[in-house]
């Protein structure tokens, strides 16, 4: 448990507590610490609700402001059994009730095995622990939210009110984690979506899928310039394949039947009369395609690292229930490719690509992360992972190596390995604290040899290369909506949808052949630029482009025509002087190129 679980579970013991003094015929089953907080499941004929919050908080602030000891007793199985039969346990003491779920949760627990009591003041709990040394360690709390569950998620059991509440080491801490839950509301990716005309779905073209409109589009295009400029200059190749394919190659890759739950059902086609029916599948991962484009001309030696790239557009039959807005789609296109290469090369490869996910997040200022790199459990050979234990040590080492060497902060989580060979998650924190697996970085050596796939050595002999699978964008969908998250909607110049606004004051014709002008010209150099001639007046037209989130504005009156001159207003931070208008081109073409923050 880290020092934050402690807090929040003790803190559950607290809310036992503070329930039993205003009802003290509550019976409690479990409560654990879980992420961002901790719950108490308990039975009450009263029905606890968000009113009742303030009264049991006060008595829990009693419970804290005592600073009692959480003082840990062991007891025998015969003891804790007769203190459960007495309503003693999850109690201030005994109760003409047995403490039945303590009771059932005792005899379950087997012989041999410590049982501990946990006391804070009067209250005592069977629990295995840990906690805080006092109660007064408690440094802030708050109770959330009520829900219902069955005791250990058995229908047939009885139904149990969940009290949710969450713990912080001191109130700082308690009022930033609310302050960013209220700022991550107004920044949810559907909300400025639809706002902002990025994205839709329409229940005609099917839940999941999104459709991209024209503002979203241009994110799309712009993330998708920059990694093929970045794959380009890394020595990356495109291809291009199609979006299905035959039942045949999943059952080679080993998708099915395995992963046939996560894939739409196959179209069924007959070819000519006689022919047997075919299976067609929408591709579920470009994989199996490029293993295909590997294996479509002999390869050798000298043709690895062979850096094979698409966007490619995969399908997923997520349940309906799963579905959430750009996070859990249906249909997706990704920063993919594959990278095949020798044992040699693999230091290498892996650290380039490492390299990558730095230069973008520093693109995107993101300025927390965390790799988390899973590894295979040796006892598991044969069963969770490809028994292949010296491949497994070897690929290990060289990644162990790579995060080492370039002082990447990362951590390494045992038995979460794929299959095939072990894998690194990539954690991102947005601006305002929320975190965001951005994507998957996969070392693969059982794949290319189910394909069939080999090059020719120096030495004219067969072998099988490693492959690298990557992903440093991730999704479009799920990228997008993070990004759309991390920035508020307020998009850096060069990703922007609409990167400049030109306002005039007034409507006279030379104002408007002004502008035009310099709209033209911006467009010419792909800056998007529009134009906003209209007669309304000024105060007007910079509010609806401040509510369209336009980066930056150039506001143009008859002195600046005068001066050749435009005014430059930014979103968000208002005037910020006159320039020249080739000076104010020039600074967005910089900006832009430069892929400024
Ligand atoms: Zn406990
Ligand atoms: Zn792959």
């Amino acid at each position: 448990m880290t020092d934050l679980e402690r807090i929040r579970h003790s803190c559950a013991h607290v809310l036992a507590t503070a329930i039993l003094r205003i009802w003290p015929e509550a019976q409690f089953a479990a409560g654990p610490p879980v992420e961002n907080g901790f719950y108490y499941d308990v039975e009450l004929p009263h029905r606890i609700t968000p009113e009742d919050f303030a009264r049991i908080e006060a008595e829990m602030k009693k419970e804290v402001k005592a600073n009692h000891v959480f003082e840990c007793v062991e007891v025998s199985r015969d003891e804790a059994i007769q203190l459960a039969k007495e309503g003693k346990l999850a109690a201030l003491g005994a109760r003409p009730e047995a403490s039945k779920f303590k009771l059932d949760i005792v005899e379950r627990i087997p012989d041999g095995e410590t049982i501990t009591l946990y006391r804070n003041g009067d209250f005592t709990d069977l629990c295995a622990g840990p906690h805080v040394m006092r109660t007064g360690n408690i440094g802030a709390f708050r109770l959330t939210h009520v829900a219902s569950a069955y005791y250990k998620g058995d229908e047939n059991n009885p139904q149990l009110q969940r009290i949710y509440g969450t713990a912080f080491k001191n109130k700082t801490q308690l009022d930033e984690y609310f302050a960013m839950l209220e700022e991550a509301k107004k920044r949810d990716h559907r909300k400025l979506g639809k706002e902002l005309d990025l994205f839709a779905f329409d229940e005609d073209v099917g839940p999941g899928l999104p459709l991209w409109l024209p503002k979203g589009a241009v994110l799309i295009e712009e993330l998708e310039k920059l990694a093929k400029q970045t794959e380009f200059a890394a020595g990356y190749q495109r291809v291009r394949t199609p979006h299905i394919a035959r039942e045949s190659m999943y059952l080679c890759s080993g998708h099915l039947p395995y992963y046939a739950d996560s894939m739409f059902p196959p179209m069924e086609l007959a070819e000519g009369d006689e022919a047997p029916t075919d299976k067609y599948y929408l591709k579920a991962m470009n994989c199996p395609h490029h293993h295909k484009i590997f294996d479509a001309v002999p390869r050798s030696y000298r043709d690895l690292p062979l850096r094979l790239a698409e966007y490619g557009a995969c399908y997923r039959y997520e349940q309906s229930g799963e579905l959430l807005g750009l996070m859990r789609v249906r249909s997706m296109q990704m920063n993919d490719a594959h990278i095949y290469c020798t044992e040699e090369q693999f230091e290498d490869e892996f650290n380039a690509v490492n390299e990558m996910y730095l230069k973008y997040f520093r693109i995107f200022g993101f300025e927390k992360y965390l790799m988390r790199f899973s590894t295979h459990d040796p006892a598991k050979l044969g069963q969770k992972f490809v028994d292949q234990p010296e491949l497994w040590r070897k690929t290990e080492d060289m990644v162990r190596n790579v995060l080492i060497k370039s002082g990447i902060n990362y951590v390494e989580v045992p038995n979460e390995a794929a299959f095939y060979g072990p894998k690194i998650d990539v954690q991102v924190w947005s601006a305002i604290g929320k975190e965001f697996t951005i994507a998957t970085n996969q070392v693969d050596f059982a794949v290319p040899a189910r394909f069939g796939l080999t090059y020719k050595t120096r030495e004219n002999t067969e072998a099988t290369p490693l492959c690298i699978h990557r992903a440093p964008l991730g999704t479009h969908e799920r990228f997008i909506g993070f990004l759309i998250e991390h920035y508020a909607g307020n998009f850096p110049l060069w990703l922007a949808p609409e990167q400049v606004r030109i306002l005039t004051i007034g409507d006279d014709a030379p104002l408007v052949e002004f502008a035009k002008s310099i709209g033209q010209e911006l467009r010419s150099h792909e800056i998007r630029a529009e134009l906003d001639i209209s007669t309304d007046n000024i105060k007007g037209k910079i509010l609806s482009a401040e509510q369209a989130k336009v980066h930056t504005m150039f506001v143009i009156g008859h002195r600046d025509l005068e001066a050749g001159a435009v005014s430059v207003r930014l979103h968000g931070k208002g005037n910020v002087g006159a320039k020249l208008r080739a000076e104010a081109v020039a600074e967005i073409l910089d900006a832009v190129r430069e892929r400024r923050g």
